[in-house]
């Protein structure tokens, strides 16, 4: 059906590039480019043999020059940006240039300040729809499937929604004292930023994992988890009508929170650039240069993840309560694609998104977050390619 360029070729991408090949009707060519040429070369060394033709490439996708001529050369009907956050707007500048859809998983952030928004990219808006493409913003599972939930939820099940609650929880163990599940970086970053919930059409901030809560999570148990600022929260207040409330738990084990906290406090996770020996380093770059790789997590790592939204709200003038969540096992995952299941959640979702506008399904001049998208096909292609979803219709509540 089409041809996909798919950019970076860490933990995510290595299980949305598998997927790609086991869905080779509709990804008959696709070209892996990312910084590291070598991971590509790998990568397609595994996989090749399959229907789906493989290329490899390097790319600085800092550089919007040396995109535009790749995307030139390549020709690909949908760019799969599975690289850093960082990189979404030289990327969206490449798509642009050469009229091109653009698929990714996780909102900009600027290197030097930990603040992910999306109005950097909700301002390509009108660019991408004048020159007829199509961004769909945030396809993997936190964003991503939280989003398809949320609009399959109110087209079948809800007139308006109220609330919701987003609730992310890893049961797995690595065996690690510290380790983290996608890039240490990024989800680094994320942690130790200040909380944040949506609520009567205002933002609520709070300190650090300052609100805690306890869920008994099916498959997995009984966890802490903690609220944190997530992005889809920002566009789903937007577009879910009626919506009053909407927060995001996540779980972390004690051991996590113990190193972080230290590895806070004597400044190992600052993004402030220090003087070292003569030499600029960047604290948590550092750090992350400590830290196991994700992508090496997935021989380790047992256990499940239960991911999922409760929504609660109104359905013919009473009140209703739903629960959409996916229950994913990291053995499971690391036996099909070689790779723990957080990238796995994320790449499954990544491949659907591109699959998405490559079978035109999805595409709509313009930039969307996923939830502005009919959800249907989608739900369906979750349960085809590895990520089932549970409804439950009367969940214990979160507090
Ligand atoms: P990794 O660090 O494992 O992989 C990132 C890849 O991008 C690496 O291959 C890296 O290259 C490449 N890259 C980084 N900078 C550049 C650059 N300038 N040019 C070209 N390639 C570059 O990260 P993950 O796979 O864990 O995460 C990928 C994305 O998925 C992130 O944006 C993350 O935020 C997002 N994510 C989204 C989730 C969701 O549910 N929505 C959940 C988890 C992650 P190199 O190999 O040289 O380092």
């Amino acid at each position: 059906m089409g041809k996909a360029l798919i950019i970076g070729c860490g933990g995510v991408a290595g299980v949305a590039i598998n997927k790609c090949c086991q869905n080779s009707d509709v990804f008959e060519d696709i070209m892996i480019a990312s910084r590291t040429k070598s991971k590509c070369d790998a990568l397609k060394a595994k996989l090749d043999g399959g229907k789906t033709r493989i290329s490899t490439a390097k790319v600085d996708a800092d550089n919007v020059d040396e995109l535009v001529a790749l995307i030139n050369s390549y020709k690909p009907d949908v760019v799969l940006n599975l690289a850093l956050p960082y990189q979404d707007l030289t990327i969206m500048d490449a798509c642009l240039a050469t009229k091109t859809h653009y698929v990714d998983t996780a909102n900009y952030e600027p290197i030097d300040n930990a603040k992910f928004e999306y109005k950097w990219q909700w301002d390509y808006r009108e660019r991408f729809e004048k020159a007829g493409i199509t961004a769909i913003l945030g396809s993997g599972f936190d964003p991503g499937v939280t989003g398809v939930y949320s609009a399959y939820a109110l087209k079948h099940h809800f007139d308006e929604i109220n609330y919701i609650d987003i609730l992310d929880c890893n049961g797995g163990d690595h065996g690690y004292p510290f380790a983290t599940n996608f890039n240490p970086e990024i989800n680094i970053r994320e942690v130790t930023a200040n909380g944040s919930y949506w609520e009567d059409g205002k933002w609520i901030e709070t300190e650090p994992m300052a609100i805690k809560r306890e869920y008994d999570f099916k498959s997995v148990g009984m966890k802490d988890m903690y609220l944190l600022h997530h992005e889809e929260i920002e566009s789903l207040a937007l577009n879910m009508p009626g919506i009053k409330r909407i927060r995001f738990f996540m779980t972390f084990g004690q051991s996590y929170i113990t190193h972080l906290k230290c590895l806070e406090n004597v400044g190992m996770t600052s993004i402030e650039p220090i003087n070292y020996e003569g030499k600029q380093i960047v604290p948590l770059q550092f750090l992350r240069a400590m830290l196991p790789d994700p992508a090496s997590l997935g021989p380790r790592t047992v256990g499940k993840t239960n991911i999922g939204c409760i929504f609660r709200g109104k359905k013919d003038g009473v009140d209703k309560t739903y629960y959409l969540y996916n229950i994913c096992d990291h053995q499971e995952c690391y036996r099909e694609v070689e790779s723990q299941a957080i990238s796995y959640t994320t790449g499954v979702p990544a491949m659907i998104g591109a699959m998405m506008v490559l079978n035109g399904n999805w595409v709509k001049p313009g930039v969307h977050n996923i939830e502005e998208m009919d959800p249907d096909a989608f739900m369906d292609a979750l349960n085809k390619w590895g990520l089932p979803w549970e409804e439950d219709f009367a969940p214990v509540l979160v507090d």
